[in-house]
Parts: C-alpha cells; sequence; structure tokens
C-alpha cells in the first residue's frame, strides 16, 4: 500500500511562515529517520548540490529539523544539511515510486519508504552540507534576530534605528536587522502600525516600535496558524490552490479604497512593491 502524499506547495515565494510550515511538516515525517539514499537529478541549484551527498548520508539519522531565517536545518548524525526554498522549492513527503515530476530535482529516501523531495522550477533554492557548526555558516552567520523569539522586538529594532537614516520598510526588511519580514508582512504590519513606509527609523519613537514589533510578530503568527491549518487538508491531495490565502488588507490593493475611504497608493522602495494609505500612515 502506497503511503498518504504529504503534498506542501508554495505559489508565491516562501517566507518565514511558509518556511516555517514546511518544517513542521516534514519535521513529523523525517525526524529520527534513517536516509537510505540521495538522488540528485539535477545539480545545479542557486549554489552546487554536493556531490558527496550520495556517499556520505546514507545510513545517517536525521536527527532534528529546525528553521533560522528561511533556511532549513536538518541536523544528521554528522552534519547539516541547509535547504532554502529560494523563489519556488517545495519539499514533499511521499512515497518513492510516486512518479517524478518536472522539476523534482533531489530526493532523500528513507528506510520507512518516505522520500522528501526537493522540486524547484525556477532553481534559486539550495541543497548544502557543512560538518561546522551551522550556526558559524556564512549564509547563516549575519542574519539579524528571530522576530518570533525576541520577546522585546519593538525595542531591539528601536535601538537599532537610532543612528540610521532609511526608510522604515527597508529597515524592517532587513535581513541583517530581523528575518523574516517579507514584503507582503512588511506592508500589512506598517499598515497596521499606521506607520508611513518611506518614513526615516529615526523619526520612530519606542511606543511605535513597540506596537510594530508586536503586530510583526502577530501577522507572522496568523500566518503561520493558517499555514500549519490548512497544511493538514493537503494530506493525501495533490495540486491544489497554494495554501497561503491569508486577508491582505493593504498588500496589492492600490486603487482601491482603505476602510477610511482614501485611495491606497503605491511606491516602489528598495525595488519592493509598496502599498500605503495616505491618511491612515503618516
Ligand atoms: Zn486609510
Amino acid at each position: 500500500m502506497i503511503a498518504p502524499t504529504l503534498l506542501i506547495q508554495i505559489h508565491i515565494m516562501p517566507e518565514l511562515p511558509e518556511v516555517e510550515t514546511v518544517k513542521r511538516g516534514i519535521a513529523t515525517h523525517i525526524e529520527n529517520k534513517i536516509i537510505q539514499q540521495v538522488s540528485v537529478r539535477e545539480r545545479r541549484l542557486r549554489w552546487e548540490v554536493p556531490e558527496q551527498l550520495a556517499i556520505i548520508l546514507p545510513g545517517q539519522r536525521v536527527e532534528t529539523v529546525t528553521r533560522r531565517g528561511k533556511y532549513l536545518l536538518l541536523k544528521c548524525t554528522l552534519g547539516h544539511l541547509l535547504i532554502h526554498l529560494g523563489m519556488s522549492g517545495r519539499l514533499l513527503v511521499v512515497n518513492p515510486e510516486v512518479p517524478l515530476k518536472k522539476h523534482d530535482h533531489v530526493d532523500f529516501i528513507f528506510d520507512h519508504q518516505q522520500c522528501l523531495r526537493y522540486h524547484d522550477p525556477r532553481r534559486f533554492g539550495c541543497i548544502l552540507w557543512t560538518t561546522e557548526p551551522v550556526e558559524q555558516h556564512p549564509l547563516l552567520v549575519n542574519l539579524g534576530i528571530e522576530p518570533l523569539e525576541n520577546h522585546a522586538l519593538g525595542d531591539y529594532l528601536f535601538h537599532l534605528a537610532r543612528k540610521k537614516d532609511i526608510a522604515v520598510k527597508k529597515f524592517i526588511m532587513d535581513n541583517h536587522i530581523v528575518v523574516g519580514v517579507g514584503n507582503i508582512y512588511a506592508n500589512e504590519s506598517l499598515f497596521s502600525a499606521g506607520i508611513h513606509p518611506l518614513r526615516p527609523v529615526s523619526s520612530i519613537n519606542l511606543a511605535e516600535f513597540q506596537q510594530l514589533g508586536t503586530l510583526i510578530q502577530q501577522i507572522l503568527t496568523t500566518a503561520i496558524a493558517q499555514g500549519g491549518t490548512t497544511l493538514k487538508d493537503f494530506t493525501n491531495s495533490e495540486g491544489h490552490a497554494g495554501y497561503f490565502q491569508q486577508e491582505l488588507k493593504i498588500y496589492g490593493r492600490v486603487g482601491e479604497a482603505c476602510h477610511c475611504g482614501e485611495i491606497i497608493q503605491h511606491v516602489k522602495i528598495a525595488q519592493r512593491a509598496s502599498y500605503f494609505c495616505p491618511r491612515c500612515q503618516l
């Protein structure tokens, strides 16, 4: 009998909540399981998938699955796998006999007849291996704080913002300051906080940053909860619409009326689409 397919599907660029949802989804299937075989069909991701994986991973146990920023960290017996989903990456837990689809680049086959399958049409993701302390990995060492693990997020942002003169939206989206505040979440949290996305960070007071920090945490937490809820519905299913449908108050709504009646406007900040209400956000 073929075990049910767990499909973790993402149609927009994976952000922190999506990666957290994927982490939780795959962890229950692969933690404490032993890798039996690795098949790499396409090595050319953002960086080359190391050739040694097929030799060194078989026999190793995946001890834990954690996340740092948007990197999934699979702690194995002798080191860590780092997986990033890039722009279009997906991880599926399937029976190894499930036929391959186009862009199914890598299989990690486990001894309990489950397969962690990496799918990535645009190939901006990565799968890397390190035996060094993983937090010192060049891709991780300069990452900012985890927004959901820092209770005083607003205070932290306020203190870092003192000597800076950049737009608040660019500031909260800077991965060296805080990870995981992607474009949608930055737009939504600034709208809810009533802060204009172009406002210089040095002009934002502590109370405003505290409120913004709380809103960022609430929005990410809600998104993770929605992803987790929907994930259950995706067991045994294939190819449905993306799970990540949440109600957006401002993002993508240029030209529509805000709840205050004002028309929502659009501006590019650091190449990213930014939406705001000129009456509600000062
Ligand atoms: Zn408004």
